[in-house]
């Protein structure tokens, strides 16, 4: 059997792409803002044959990504995220960087709103040239979200932003898909013991590298002592990596304090992980969960869609019921479809 030819990045790079989208591309890759919402629209859209084209100028991107630092943020609503990310924001643009923020809101996949990623949420920020705001998508599941929030921060590497932070709201699974897409997870916490008890119990704490004390200002002494209780916490968990131990900082995005130092430990945290080898590898090994993540959940919606899997579901499921066969038997026939 001849096996058929595999494409190659280069040779399909531009391949297949019309005017419309050659201009897309150029203009993404000359860091204009207009041609970098479009394209995270096209691939925002629920459309097949936009689906088609954003994979188009995504391959065509992909040669432009993977230089920028990607930095997930996570916390309960009210911690102060976006007030972080906007002092952040500015610091960042102040040391020259350009800086995206995107989201991904569990919220938008449940009503279609969005508690994140709103731009009132970072005023200053979003007026400033070299910052790009992206509110979350409101697609039909998180996991629907995620993917296209991981393709939009493609989209801002190739656009040459330094920095890409990807917002999520503390319930658990978004926190994972971020940590899954981003080179640095950071978890903000509030003063007040019982709430890192919480992240402990959610398993949340294990997946941070970074862990933030926000509104130290209110009480300090409350913000130490919250600290040392997180520290101990963290000596019972396995660390992710031999080379780096998650710092507990304390800040107030109000006050802008501890940002700079908040920026100092993401520095540090890519130059141990450079130096070990273990930055890249972990790019590689989201890249390879991200596609297998993509084949189960094709694999899934093909399975659904199938004329005969349809056809014989609701009988084999009302047997499997009433026990009038076992749901093995039911499944390796359905399976048998595919
Ligand atoms: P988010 O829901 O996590 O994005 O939280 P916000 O950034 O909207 O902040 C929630 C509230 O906390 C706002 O009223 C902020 O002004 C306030 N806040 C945020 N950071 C600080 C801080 O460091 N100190 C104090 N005192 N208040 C803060």
């Amino acid at each position: 059997m001849n096996m058929p030819e595999l494409p190659s990045p280069t040779n399909t790079a531009n391949a297949g792409l019309d005017a419309a989208d050659r201009s897309l591309v150029e203009g993404v890759t000359a860091g204009q803002l207009r041609p970098l919402a479009k394209t995270i629209t096209l691939i925002e859209s629920q459309r097949e044959d936009h689906k088609l084209r954003a994979q188009r100028v995504l391959e065509a991107l992909l040669p432009h990504t993977g230089k920028a630092m990607r930095v997930g943020i996570s916390g309960v609503p009210g911690v102060g995220k976006s007030t972080f990310i906007e002092a952040l924001g500015l610091y960042l643009i102040e040391q020259g960087l350009r800086i995206a923020v995107l989201a991904v809101d569990p919220s938008s996949s449940v009503t279609g709103g969005s508690i994140l990623g709103d731009k009132t949420r970072m005023e200053l920020l979003s007026q400033n040239p070299a910052a790009f705001i992206r509110p979350s998508p409101s697609a039909c599941s998180l996991g629907g979200v995620a993917e296209k929030t991981r393709e939009s921060m493609l989209v801002c590497e190739a656009a040459g932003f330094d920095v890409i932070i990807v917002e999520t709201v503390g319930v658990g699974q978004s926190e994972t898909a971020v940590a899954g897409m981003t080179d640095i997870f950071c978890l903000l916490q509030l003063p007040n013991a019982g709430d890192d008890l919480q992240a402990i119990k959610k398993g949340i704490m294990e997946i941070a590298d970074l862990i933030v004390i926000n509104k130290a200002d209110i009480d300090p002494a409350a913000a130490m002592r919250a600290r040392s209780q997180i520290k101990t916490a963290l000596h019972m968990l396995r660390p992710a990596s031999p080379n780096w131990t998650v710092p507990v900082l304390t800040l107030s995005a109000l006050h802008n304090q501890g940002v700079t130092e908040f920026w100092t430990a993401v520095t540090d945290y890519r130059k141990a992980l450079t130096a070990s080898g273990e930055f890249a590898a972990k790019r590689q090994q989201q890249a390879m969960a991200w596609m297998w993540e993509l084949i189960d959940s094709g694999l899934r919606s093909r399975f659904r869609n199938h004329p005969l899997v349809k056809q014989e579901l609701p009988e084999l499921a009302r047997a499997v019921k009433e026990g009038s066969t076992t749901p093995s038997l039911a499944a390796q026939r359905l399976l048998g479809h595919l």
